[in-house]
């Protein structure tokens, strides 16, 4: 360690001295000088506690590398390997081009969200997506909230509040903890009558339940789970007369929703949206999940209800801003064109990637990953399974590839493993697998960018082996 002139008993530079290094000057020009001068002083102080003596230059580089990591943004992007296209905790749907560059335009100026400009008057923000979601639902009218969950929220509370909702007990559902079907309609001041069971209900459990006290009945998409075996439940397009006998409304909440056939795209069959409007009063479903867009949650149907809706104060707690709409709106518009969509929407595209690509591309990667674990490590290319995601079709797989990691050594090779999983969390950019059959699996269904994946596996260190082979 260098001495200097201006050095405590312990060897350490003063603050000020410190600050005239060419790295702290940096420091100051990037992030301004009382953060640079505070970063130093806490270093300063950090080497003192570890009696630690260094250079100025060298206080300076950590005090830097101290505010670099303070500056690095809470919100990191990752690699998506986990095989589930749409992953909650990872952000679910990645929009399409046109949806970013839609909402990058209309957060970089004014627009006209309510605002009529051919009238040159206040205008309503629904009419963004109003015409767009009728032609492509074949709703009456349609609304938009903050997401699913609050489209649950509001349609309940503007029609069954201080009454009945009726639900068959195969359909109170949860989801990702937050989202407790019971839970929402109590805060939605809809009093839940439970109908059937779990595994059955039928159309005269729907008839007894009904009553003066009715306020709706709703039917939930099971979403993230299957009941199978003996099961019964009664579709919306049969219950629809009796609600409307009764002259109650038959809500349907869709979940993730599909605007197309999915069949005809390969892929697990699935209602549209526009099959649930031909049926139910109203009809929710989420913009993130399977339509691929930013978070928002969609509310389809008879243009009295919407009306209803759209005069509830909650709606305005749970609108959403102009960037989202703008995304929305382009997103939407390429469902205009089926035959083009697998190539622009980017959850498609990436739910219909042929497994033999992924597998080649697997293939492709193999050797530089073996190559930076080293001989501690086997590298496979595998085949796997992707999901939808979501509560999309939770069943059903869809065949995919990638890569298949692991540890030669036996004895400790969770802990080699856990080791692996998080030094791949580390990367610059964090690549997030998953540890299955005793190898860390990376599928390559969601990876788009090969060379920059491979630049980003520059760094990294597989965990140390042979610490385990001298245990052993
Ligand atoms: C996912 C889901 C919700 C919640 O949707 P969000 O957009 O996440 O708020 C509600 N109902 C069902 C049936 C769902 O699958």
């Amino acid at each position: 360690m260098a001495n200097t002139q201006a050095q405590d008993r312990r060897g350490l530079p003063s603050v000020d001295a410190v600050m005239r290094s060419a790295a702290a000057r940096a420091a100051a020009e990037r992030f301004g000088r009382s953060a640079a001068v505070d970063a130093v002083r806490q270093e300063l102080a950090e080497l003192r506690r570890n009696g630690l003596a260094v250079a100025e230059d060298d206080a300076a580089a950590l005090a830097l590398a101290r505010l670099e990591a303070a500056d690095a943004a809470r919100l990191r992007r990752v690699y998506n390997l986990t095989g589930t296209v749409l992953h909650t905790n990872l952000g679910r749907a990645v929009v399409a081009e046109t949806a970013i560059a839609a909402a990058a335009e209309a957060m970089r100026h004014a627009v006209a969200l309510e605002y009529d400009l051919r009238a040159g008057r206040r205008g309503d923000r629904d009419d963004v997506l109003r015409d767009l979601l009728r032609e492509l639902t074949g709703a009456a009218d349609a609304t938009v909230v903050n997401n699913n969950a609050a489209a649950v929220l509001l349609v309940l509370n503007t029609l069954a509040k201080g009454r009945e909702a009726i639900v068959s007990r195969g359909e109170l559902i949860e989801i990702g903890g937050a989202f407790r079907m019971p839970e929402i309609m109590s805060r939605a001041g809809a009093r839940l009558v439970e109908v059937g069971t779990t595994n059955r209900t039928h159309l005269k459990d729907y008839v007894d339940a009904l009553g003066p006290k009715t306020g709706a009945v709703l039917k939930v998409h099971p979403s993230n789970y299957r009941i199978e075996g003996f099961t019964a439940q009664v579709a919306a397009a049969s219950l629809a007369p009796l609600t409307r006998r009764h002259g109650v409304q038959l809500i349907d909440d869709l979940g993730s929703g599909t605007l197309i056939d999915l069949a005809g795209f390969g892929l697990p069959h699935e209602p549209t949206v526009a099959q649930a409007v031909a049926a139910a009063d109203l009809v929710t479903f989420s913009g993130d999940k399977l339509l691929g867009g930013p978070q928002a949650g969609f509310i389809v149907g008879r243009a009295d209800l919407v009306a209803r809706i759209n005069k509830n104060p909650l709606k305005s707690a749970l609108r959403i801003d102009k960037a989202r709409l703008a995304a929305l709106e382009a997103t939407l518009k390429l469902y205009r064109d089926p035959d083009r969509l697998a190539s622009r929407l980017p959850t498609l595209r990436l739910l219909t990637r042929r497994p033999d690509d992924i597998a080649a591309m697997a293939s492709r990667l193999r050797p530089a990953m073996q190559e930076r674990l080293g001989d501690g490590f086997t590298v496979d290319v595998v085949k796997c399974e992707s999901e939808i995601g979501s509560g999309a079709l939770p069943r059903q797989t869809i065949p995919s590839a990638g890569l298949a990691i692991r540890p030669i050594a036996a004895r400790g090779a969770g802990r080699l493993l856990a080791g692996l999983a998080a030094s791949l969390r580390r990367l610059p950019v964090p690549v997030i697998g998953r540890i299955a059959n005793d190898g860390l699996i990376l599928d390559l269904r969601c990876l788009d960018e090969e060379g920059a994946f491979l630049e980003n596996l520059a760094s990294l260190r597989a965990p140390a082996a042979y610490s385990v082979s001298r245990s052993t």
